[in-house]
């Protein structure tokens, strides 16, 4: 019996086909309703301290630690140059900088800027994109460290200011 086998009638929920869910006793126990080969496997899983679990993501099976709190797998997903793991942890992160008011502030001011750039009416040098990025990144590391929602609002505030103070005459 092939592991893949192994794992389709561990993963089965039918008690008929699944030996880990014996009649009356809590213990598995070679009998001939499963091979050796099984048992094997199985003993090994239990030993490890292995699981089989689902990827949420790629509806994937995988096996992981029992103790281990990653729910995604580790293979590439799709045609991005991720697994599933990281793939996941960066939507998470663009979708939290999204829901971030700095961050959301940050584009605002960005767009301002930016159209005027396109239409001629600033400069480069007085658009200075990347002197927005800094102070932004100085308030989002500011602002992940605060759990208070007055030193939170407080910060946004500081934050707008220094852009007006830093962009002071282009009246953005
Ligand atoms: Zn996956």
């Amino acid at each position: 019996m092939s592991i893949a086998e192994c794992i389709d009638i561990l993963l089965s929920s039918e008690k008929k086909n699944n030996p880990l869910l014996p009649e009356n006793t809590g213990f598995i126990i070679p009998t001939k309703h499963y091979s050796y080969e099984f048992y094997k496997i199985l003993d090994y899983f239990i030993s490890e301290n292995l699981v089989l679990s689902l990827c949420p993501n790629c509806k994937r099976r995988f096996i992981k630690k029992y103790n281990s709190r990653t729910m995604y797998c580790d293979r590439i997903y799709k045609n991005t140059h991720d697994i599933c793991q990281s793939y996941i942890a960066k939507i998470n992160y663009k979708k939290k900088l999204k829901e971030n008011p700095i961050q959301s502030m940050y584009n605002i001011y960005r767009n301002r800027l930016y159209m005027r750039l396109r239409r001629g009416k600033l400069s480069p040098e007085e658009a200075n994109l990347n002197k927005l990025k800094e102070i932004r990144d100085r308030y989002l590391q500011e602002y992940s460290l605060s759990d208070d929602k007055l030193v939170a609002n407080k910060l946004c505030t500081e934050f707008e200011n220094e852009i007006h103070s830093f962009y002071q005459g282009l009246e953005l």
